[in-house]
Formats: structure tokens, C-alpha cells, sequence
């Protein structure tokens, strides 16, 4: 008799649980956004240097450092079509 309760693999995904290395799909951008409102966008370059392209992009999120004070953003992968023109900025990898 199967089991059904490993059915359910392929649940909805979070946005803290993609990948620093997807932002480096084509037409994707990374982008971080702090709890005062400020964003910003991240060139994942250095991250992807020291080899954390599988890193959970949570777990980046207190690697940023925002004008605000605030020592985390939210990271999150979007589209080039997403991306604020103006307006955006202040949030920077602290390491
Ligand atoms: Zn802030």
C-alpha cells in the first residue's frame, strides 16, 4: 500500500528559498529589500566568487547592511521587467 504522505515534494516555493545562482539566469536580477522600504540591487558577483551559488538566499540575508542601520534585507530574484528604475539604492554586501 503506498505511502501518501511523500507525495507533496513539489510544495510552492518560497521566495527565501531560491538559490543565489538563479539570479544569474538570464533576464533575472538579484535584489534585496530592507524592512524601512529601501531597495536595492545586489550584484551576486562576489557571493558567487566565493562559491555560494547554492547558498539559500535567506541565508544571505544578514550579509547586507542597509543606510537605515538595519544588518538584513530580504533577498529575491526578479525579473529585468520588475526592476524599479528610480528610487532604489542604500543597501549594500557588507561581506
Ligand atoms: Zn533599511
Amino acid at each position: 500500500m503506498a505511502d501518501g504522505s511523500r507525495s507533496y515534494l513539489a510544495r510552492p516555493m518560497a521566495v527565501g528559498e531560491a538559490r543565489l545562482g538563479w539570479a544569474t539566469a538570464a533576464r533575472s536580477s538579484l535584489w534585496a529589500r530592507c524592512g524601512c522600504g529601501r531597495e536595492a540591487a545586489i550584484d551576486p558577483r562576489p557571493w558567487l566568487a566565493q562559491g555560494l551559488s547554492r547558498q539559500v538566499l535567506h541565508d544571505l540575508s544578514h550579509r547586507l547592511r542597509c543606510v537605515c542601520g538595519a544588518r538584513q534585507a530580504e533577498l529575491e530574484i526578479r525579473g529585468l521587467a520588475e526592476a524599479p528604475g528610480h528610487g532604489a539604492g542604500g543597501i549594500y554586501v557588507f561581506r
